[in-house]
């Protein structure tokens, strides 16, 4: 377990953030279903005072209210599958134009093709990627044990996580839930999925010499304050997190 930061190229972003005033860091967090990003990026934005835009969330709430747009993305979500990118994209846009100016953003589960990731390139000015590396066995007992809150969205897990009244949400008394792309099946897919079209962008990203922090773990059942407190202490270090 630990983190680790490229270091390429401290030096362009030292000169980059000390002319900015304040700290309004563009960050996406990356990794494979399961990783971690929903509890790592809630926890983040807490600490960083950044809105969070979790693709995910956002679909499953649509196709929960069964909005338009929850109909046409409802079959990708269960099976899954990608959305497909121009619903995608959309949607990311609609989300970004809604956060004031200023204000910090963690992309979670955007971008997770390349064809996402050459879009963001026109609309958002990325800072760092915040990379999970969690082993493949980990995420799958990780994830076939994951409950969700039905209200707030917070992540547990029957096993390694635990609420502390069984299916209630420890902040807000929300009912627990397993998602319906948690089964067996599913997350081999998009573990696939991810292996496939997503973690080729790492290359991408490590060409164009952007700054990635990366966190790994290597045990089920650490908890993810300490990761997370190193995760903000090497976004202090490259300026992208105020030293308070
Ligand atoms: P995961 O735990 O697999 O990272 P998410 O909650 O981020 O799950 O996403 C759930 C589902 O929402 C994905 O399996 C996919 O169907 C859809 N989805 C989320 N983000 C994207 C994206 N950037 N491109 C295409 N589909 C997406
Ligand atoms: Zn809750």
């Amino acid at each position: 377990m630990g983190i680790t930061c490229s270091k390429f190229n401290y030096l362009d972003i030292f000169k980059m953030s000390s002319h900015r005033r304040e700290v309004k860091v563009k960050a996406i967090i990356f990794g494979a279903p399961g990783a971690g990003k929903g509890t790592y990026s809630t926890r983040l934005k807490a600490k960083l005072g950044v809105e969070v835009i979790a693709m995910g969330d956002i679909f499953r709430a649509q196709v929960k209210e069964n909005s338009e747009l929850g109909k046409r993305v409802k079959s990708y979500v269960e099976k899954g599958a990608l959305v497909p990118d121009e619903i995608v994209i959309e949607v990311l846009k609609q989300h970004l134009a809604r956060i004031p100016q200023g204000v910090g953003v963690i992309l979670d589960g955007f971008p997770r093709t390349l064809e996402q990731a050459k879009t963001l390139e026109e609309i958002f000015e990325l800072d760092v990627i915040l990379l999970l590396e969690v082993p493949d066995w980990i995420i799958i007992e990780r994830l076939s044990s994951r409950r969700i809150c039905k209200n707030c969205g917070a992540v547990y897990n029957t096993r390694f996580l635990k609420s502390k009244v069984e299916g209630i949400c420890d902040k807000c008394g929300g009912e627990l839930y397993q998602r319906s792309d948690d089964s067996p099946d599913v997350i081999k897919k998009r573990l696939k999925i991810y292996q496939d079209q997503t973690s080729p962008l790492l290359v991408y990203y490590k060409e164009k010499r952007m700054p990635i922090i990366t966190s790994e773990t290597n045990s089920i059942d650490s908890p993810p304050e300490p990761l997370v407190e190193q995760m903000y202490e090497e976004l202090k270090k490259l300026k992208m997190a105020l030293n308070v």
